[in-house]
């Protein structure tokens, strides 16, 4: 038996309405209505293992002003909870410089959460 999925392509601002078949194991049989490759790359993607950026706002020790911080790559859908987690216990204080490695390797993704501003 299949399953269709229609998801939303969001590589560009055209917002191509993709639907994707996919197989009992979860496999991807087929993707109709993306209009370019990016499309079918990112219904495999979407529909195998989601992927998204994580924003966050920490706070810091000596500084009133909290620090905005993001993934520096996209990581697992499935682990946002333990990346905020993990942010949670981050402690960290001025001076602070753009894209400063924040926490390295959250949750084991080898992706690192930095800084997406100065802070003094
Ligand atoms: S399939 Fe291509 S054209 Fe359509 S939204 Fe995705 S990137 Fe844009």
């Amino acid at each position: 038996m299949s399953m269709e999925q229609v998801i939303t392509c969001i590589n560009c601002p055209v917002g191509c309405r993709i639907t994707v078949t996919l197989n009992d194991a979860n496999e991807v049989i087929s993707v109709k209505g993306n209009t370019c490759p990016r499309g079918e790359k990112y219904a495999h993607q979407e529909c195998t293992l989601p992927l998204r950026m994580i924003t966050a706002v920490i706070p810091v020790e000596n500084s009133a002003i909290p620090l905005s911080v993001k993934t520096a790559e996209p990581v697992p859908k499935r682990l946002i909870s333990q990346v905020m987690e993990e942010l949670r216990a981050v402690q960290i204080s001025v001076p602070i410089s753009l894209g400063q490695v924040v926490l390295p390797n959250v949750c084991d993704t080898g992706v690192n959460i930095v800084a997406t501003r100065p802070l003094q």
